[in-house]
């Protein structure tokens, strides 16, 4: 994979597919700003496995709800490199229920954490990134975002605004050479799905044409591709990570 940028922001880094995300990018010669808003010991074996291996890797401590936090961890990286290359939104939560049991609350809550957050991001690195005339940014969104899930009009409405808001973003991107695209990835072996019930992920598995979820391992080469120079003529684009599960 090839990468004329140097640098690589991933939110929601320290566990499940953007650990694995930040591992791949940093395997590929980034240096990877691991983002965490808690368990900083897990942030720090993360840091420290990827050194190992020779990679890059520091850690930005901050909550992608809070937007001061936002801007304060971002003026952080500029600070100590000058720049942003990439930019991965992938911090995001679930609180599913029933749309007649939701609260209103719950179901800003979601949008708040998985759009506003990604808001943000993509707003402060397009004018980071515009000055350099160069960026990709990519955000992790969902199947459910494509096509609306059973308890989850909260997440589904977070998610389908994110992909019509990559779309957007690529359009004022586009002239300063910044690309937005985002993955929906389907089921994924995370602690996210960890908690769905034995019988439930059976019956997910009988639909998913490729016959198994996926794992943080592929969403996260798909995440390098949308980065890299190897998909340069691609933005605004959906890439689906799914096994099939939604043609
Ligand atoms: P996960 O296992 O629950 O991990 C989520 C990560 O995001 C954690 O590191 C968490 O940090 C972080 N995070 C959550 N809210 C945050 C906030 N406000 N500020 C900073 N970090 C925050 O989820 P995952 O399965 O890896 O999912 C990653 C992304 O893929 C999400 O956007 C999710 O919607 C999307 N996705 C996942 C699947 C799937 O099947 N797993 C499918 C489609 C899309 P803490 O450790 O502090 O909680």
């Amino acid at each position: 994979m090839k990468f004329s940028g140097k640098n690589v922001l991933v939110t929601g880094a320290s566990r499940s597919i953007g650990a694995e995300i930040a591992k791949t990018l940093a395997s590929f010669g980034l240096k990877v700003w691991i983002n965490y808003r808690s368990k900083p010991e897990i942030a720090d074996r993360l840091k420290e496995e990827i050194e190992a291996n020779g990679g890059q890797a520091a850690l930005i401590h901050f909550d992608v709800t809070d937007e001061e936090g936002f801007l304060g961890g971002l003026k952080t990286i500029i600070d100590c490199d000058g720049g942003l290359s990439y930019l991965v939104n992938n911090a995001g939560i679930t609180n599913d229920k029933l749309a007649i049991r939701m609260k209103t609350e719950e179901f800003m809550d979601i949008v708040d954490a998985n759009l506003k957050s990604a808001f943000i991001g993509c707003r402060e690195a397009l004018k980071l990134m515009s000055k350099q005339r160069f960026g990709s940014v990519v955000n992790i969104a969902s199947i459910v975002g494509e096509r609306g899930n059973l308890g989850q009009t909260n997440y589904a409405a977070s998610k389908g605004g994110m992909i019509a808001m990559n779309k957007s973003f690529a359009y004022e991107g586009a002239a300063r050479n910044v690309r937005f695209n985002c993955i929906t990835p389907g089921f994924i072996e995370t602690d996210m799905t960890r908690v769905l019930k034995d019988d439930i992920k059976e019956n997910y598995i009988k639909n998913i044409p490729l016959g198994r979820f996926g794992s943080s391992k592929e969403v996260a080469e798909a995440v390098a591709f949308l980065l890299s120079d190897y998909s340069s003529y691609i933005t605004g684009e959906v890439l689906k990570v799914n096994g099939g599960l939604y043609l």
